[in-house]
């Protein structure tokens, strides 16, 4: 099954409104393994729509279309899709019904042309909007699926989830199952290396090398006809992948680094304090995303001067003038520093060149120095990060983090592939 996504709208056309919904959609869709073929956008024109949908009818095996589904005189898909269709517009009575409810809610008083989003093509199934007030609607129109989407992100997203996927992923007969498996400290080359054909045993299944700064993610898609086969093929990948990734694999799914470390501190009774230059507060900002970290995280040091390191973390003055602020002696140093003075098993210091200015030779931008000191002694590594300031800073902080994490967890503190 081919599906042609539409997106309507003058400020996605001009570029004024970057086009997340096709983003989202082509994304969740492609995890269910129904394939997204052709992408157009148009304006707010009920010729345009027609003439997209005319086309996207005749090579597609289904249309989604967002956009232009508000109260508001340039929200022309309803009536643009129902005449291209041969269909009449008909008040639905359920949408009218919770459009006023919500109207009511809201304690807003909304303008009678609210009312005009209950008016839909005859035959439609209608999605309610949980978040909105325009429905989402599906259409039949010789034997394939016309999908109708509000515009706005939040709604589009929820209708999406809910409806749109179960309904195109039925109507493929496919079944798919997937995993993602999170890895810190390897290049995406490295793991191709090591992991070569090794998907070519997996029949269906497809392996998508995902990296960013906070690492490579591998994720694995698997699907097919056969939910038994699907089933039995995605559990032998999942273990195949796993057993080669283990040493660097520090979470699994949608968690996080930071939800790792949390998890690692909390099952050893640990709390953590940091020490951070270069990264100007990122790593205790991370830190605090996750709700709940004052169970492990006690506090952090914004040491940027060398006046600060001295004084709030006990650096001597004398390794500051023999090598320099950016050096393993006082990485080392911050970290002990940090674990002392507030008082807890574990902390970790950061200290680098984050540009764009400030590298040498010997020291060149994008040079960072990590150190964790725990009851087990402090140690430092030196790493060599590319990328602007931007992503030198998030490239510390995930490294930090993971540096964190193995040193809790009792793991060698540099990542190698075995
Ligand atoms: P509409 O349903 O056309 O009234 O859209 C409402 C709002 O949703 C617009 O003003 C945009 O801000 C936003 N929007 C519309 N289409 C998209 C899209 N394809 N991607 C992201 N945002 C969108
Ligand atoms: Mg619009």
């Amino acid at each position: 099954m081919q599906i042609e996504i539409v997106s309507i709208g003058n400020e996605v056309l001009s570029g004024r409104t970057l086009d997340t919904n096709f983003a989202f959609l082509a994304r969740a869709l492609e995890r269910v393994s129904v394939q997204v073929a052709w992408h157009t956008t148009v304006a707010d024109s009920s010729e345009r729509i027609a003439e997209a949908l005319a086309r996207a009818l005749e090579r597609a095996d289904g249309v989604v279309m967002t956009g232009g589904l508000g109260p508001t005189p340039d929200d022309l898909t309803r009536k643009a899709v129902a005449a291209a269709l041969g269909r009449h517009l008909q008040l639905d009575e359920g949408v009218l019904e919770h459009v006023r409810a919500r109207a009511k809610r809201t304690g807003r008083k909304l303008p009678a042309s609210f009312e005009s989003q209950a008016l839909l093509p005859r035959g439609a199934e209608v999605w309610i909007n949980r978040h909105g007030t325009a429905p989402g609607v599906l259409l039949e129109h010789e034997g394939k699926p016309v999908i109708l989407l509000p515009g706005i992100p939040q709604e589009m997203e929820a209708l999406a989830d809910e409806y749109v996927v179960p309904c195109l992923q039925k109507r493929s007969g496919r079944s798919v199952e997937a995993f993602t498996l999170r890895t810190a400290g390897v290049y995406e080359t490295m793991l191709q290396e090591r992991i070569g054909a090794l998907p070519q045993g997996w029949p269906g299944a497809t392996l998508a090398y995902l990296p960013s700064y906070f690492g490579v993610d591998l994720r694995v898609t698997v699907a097919g006809d056969d939910p038994a086969q699907v089933r039995e093929v995605t559990g032998r990948a999942y273990a195949e992948l796993k057993a080669i990734v283990r040493p660097v694999l520090y979470a699994e799914g949608e968690r996080t680094m930071h939800e790792a470390v949390g998890e690692a501190l909390l099952a050893k009774g640990w709390r953590l304090a940091t020490a951070e230059s270069c990264t100007g507060g990122l790593l205790a900002k991370r830190i605090t995303d996750v709700p709940g970290a004052s169970r492990w995280f006690e506090r952090g040091f914004v040491t940027y001067s060398n006046a600060a390191k001295v004084e709030l973390l006990g650096v001597e003055p004398a390794a500051l003038a023999a090598d320099g602020a950016v050096s393993a002696a006082v990485a080392e140093q911050m970290a002990r520093g940090a674990r002392e003075r507030a008082q807890v098993e574990v902390a970790v210091a950061v200290t680098g060149i984050a540009g764009p200015g400030g590298g040498s030779d010997e020291k060149p931008v994008g040079t960072v120095f990590i150190a964790v000191a725990s009851p087990g002694g402090a140690a430092a590594r030196r790493y060599a990060f590319a990328g602007t300031r931007h992503v030198v800073r998030e490239r510390s902080v995930q490294t930090a983090l993971d540096l964190v994490r193995r040193r809790v967890l009792d793991l060698a503190l540099d990542p190698k592939l075995e």
